[in-house]
């Protein structure tokens, strides 16, 4: 398949091996010590950004080794989590997880199909213990980054879809920041992924509320209004619609909200 050379292509094996080390890590759930692959400062650079946060790199990609896998009770998180365990989530795993792992043979260097692999691992891990929404939403948008480097659109779409319902229930019940986004970078999010979801009504509302207050930052105020510029540019199905429910331009759906 043309797709599965394209992203072998895209990083060189041998190249990446040169950029990564190893790091050791002590698992909080049943204390082996292992390897973690980490790659060295300054191996990459940003090649481009998405516009709902996922970045393209050059030379190695940073979400191939995003994930923390203990081989030897199949411990797996994303490595900002993996160490802020408590001791009920621990034992949730002992308890869940490690009766049922099966060590794995990772190779020295992790490719794309690997990625998605492991952020499915660290997900499971996160249901069994019952981790925030938040974390939830980013396993599942990262996920859905890696299908969109494969475009593969159907999974893409599927788990931006997750990460949309993770993140909106985030977004009402955990105190911000989430996931280092304040409450308007989390607004724009929100809204940036509906777009992406053929959600435009809902997702002109986000940002339209980002744009409207007076309490965002300019940065994430810009983006919106790009985004919603976008929107407002692309001839969409359900625009005669709005055009019959009201005469103005931007249609009735703002009332609703202002
Ligand atoms: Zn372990």
């Amino acid at each position: 398949m043309s797709k599965e050379i394209n992203n072998t292509i895209l990083y060189n094996p041998d190249e990446q091996l040169s950029m990564l080390y190893n790091r050791k890590v002590t698992c909080p759930v049943c204390e082996a010590v292992f390897n973690a692959k980490s790659i060295k400062k300054n191996s990459y650079r940003i090649l481009k950004k998405d516009s709902d946060f996922f970045i393209r790199y050059s030379r190695i990609s940073p979400y191939f080794y995003d994930v923390w896998v203990c081989n030897e009770c199949g411990y797996a998180s994303i490595k900002t989590d993996f160490e802020n365990l408590s001791d009920y989530a621990a034992d949730k795993i002992r308890e869940k997880i490690t009766p049922k792992w099966h060590k794995k043979n990772y190779p020295e260097v992790y490719d794309i199909n690997i990625a998605i692999q492991r952020y499915k691992l660290s997900l499971l891990n996160y249901y069994t213990i019952g981790a925030r929404e938040s974390k939830k939403a980013m396993n599942y948008l990262k996920l859905a980054w890696m299908y969109r480097l494969k475009e593969d659109d159907k999974n893409e779409l599927q788990f931006l879809n997750q990460a949309l319902e993770n993140l909106s229930t985030a977004y009402y019940n955990e105190p911000s920041p989430i996931y280092g986004m304040n409450k308007f970078t989390t607004m724009y999010l929100i809204g940036e992924l509906k777009r992406r979801l053929d959600k435009s009504e809902d997702s002109l509302i986000w940002f339209s509320q980002i744009i409207t207050s007076t309490m965002s930052p300019q940065k994430i105020k810009d983006l919106a209004r790009t985004q919603k510029d976008l929107i407002k540019s692309e001839p969409s199905e359900k625009e005669p619609e709005l055009e019959n429910k009201s005469n103005k331009k931007d249609g009735g759906f703002f009332s609703k909200f202002h």
